[in-house]
């Protein structure tokens, strides 16, 4: 059965077939400016899992060490509901976690850059947890 994640005011959707094939939440610098958060909580689907998907803004973060990273925002509410990163996910789609109806419905498979994570901010339930990027 397909899964769907849609934006804020609900004009931008992606329909995806299955499940994703790992969660993460990136606590990097750039993720907590994007979001305004703690962290980038993301869902990784194969390209080839892409059912539809709706017109969306794309932006070009222009990021030295993450060459072709897109991201694609609701024109209206600005969410941003997915993105690529050929450089570090090739050949997939990453969804924002909390634009699917029940984000809780997915296991988180790991925390990434937990040396920015604020202090505050209590350590995440994932299987794996980085201090910096894996591998
Ligand atoms: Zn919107
Ligand atoms: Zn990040």
């Amino acid at each position: 059965m397909p899964i769907s994640a849609q934006c804020a005011c609900k004009s931008v959707s992606i329909e995806l077939a299955g499940d994703p094939i790992r969660c993460f939440v990136c606590h990097c610098d750039y993720c907590q400016r994007m979001t305004g958060s703690v962290g980038n909580a993301v869902a990784v689907f194969p390209e080839t899992d892409v059912v539809r998907m709706s017109d969306a803004h794309e932006l070009d973060p222009q990021m030295p060490k993450w060459p072709g990273v897109k991201r694609y925002v609701c024109p209206e509410c600005y969410s941003n509901v997915h993105w690529v990163n050929p450089k570090a996910y090739p050949g997939m789609r990453l969804v924002s976690l909390g634009c699917f109806d029940d984000p809780s419905a997915f296991k988180l498979s790991s925390t990434v850059q937990n040396q920015h994570r604020p202090t505050w901010c209590p350590e995440l339930d994932a299987s794996e947890a980085f201090e910096a990027y894996p591998g």
